[in-house]
């Protein structure tokens, strides 16, 4: 319909859950940190240019991107890195947009953790914001991917605000409760988007 919803939210914040159960409701979405992976595998040209620029060190035996490897190429090192995002973010962008126009639902999810934080609400129709207290973002992500406190922590730190996300929501979804009752809370919300989407086609 071209009516789009940004999914955005802290680390562990529920995103991937929350877009679990939009999909129960036939509501396609596009992820942004699948498409920054799709823009960089092999046979991209994208890649070719990575290459050629930082050497095949940056490649794994198999082929594929080394992103750890590229990760600490500009790690600390500005002018690649903003060589590298100004390679990267305009083929994410366009894919990305590709992608939503080709999403044959009611309306389409934009997921993307730093949504805000790289302006991405520029292509949206509205912002759902996922929020949970920080305690809950910090236990919930240490028990799914079995690391430490100080490394969630980190990623946390970098991400902006709670209070600057809330600010920039157009709605919230508070996600403490069981994963069960969550899906009476985003019936409500399905509902506005459908009749959003329809008054934008109208
Ligand atoms: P990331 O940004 O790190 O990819 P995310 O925002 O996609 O994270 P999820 O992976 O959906 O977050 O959720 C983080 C963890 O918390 C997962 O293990 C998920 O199963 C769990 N979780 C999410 N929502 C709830 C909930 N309402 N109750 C209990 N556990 C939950």
């Amino acid at each position: 319909s071209g009516y789009v919803v940004g999914l955005t939210g802290g680390i562990g914040s529920g995103k991937t859950t929350v877009a679990n159960l939009f999909h129960e409701l036939g509501i396609q979405s596009v992820d942004a940190d699948l498409v920054a992976r799709e823009v960089v595998m092999p046979g991209e040209p994208a890649l070719e240019t990575i290459v050629q620029h930082f050497g095949s060190s940056i490649l794994q035996p198999d082929g594929q991107l080394d992103r750890a490897a590229l990760r600490s190429r500009i790690f600390t090192h500005d002018a690649e890195k903003l060589w590298l995002n100004q390679l990267l973010h305009p083929l994410i962008r366009q894919r990305m947009l590709q992608q939503l126009a080709a999403c044959t639902s009611d309306y389409a999810l934009l997921i993307a953790p730093l949504l805000l934080e790289n302006k991405l609400q520029i292509f949206t129709d509205r912002v759902l914001v996922i929020d949970v207290p920080e305690e809950l973002q910090l236990s919930r992500t240490m028990q799914r991917d079995q690391v430490p406190v100080e490394q969630v922590q980190n990623i946390l730190n970098s991400q902006i605000s709670r209070s600057e996300r809330l600010r920039l929501a157009d709605d919230v979804l508070l996600n403490t409760v069981p994963v069960v009752e969550l899906q009476a809370q985003i019936q409500p919300l399905h509902r506005r988007y459908q009749q959003f989407a329809k008054e934008k086609l109208a």
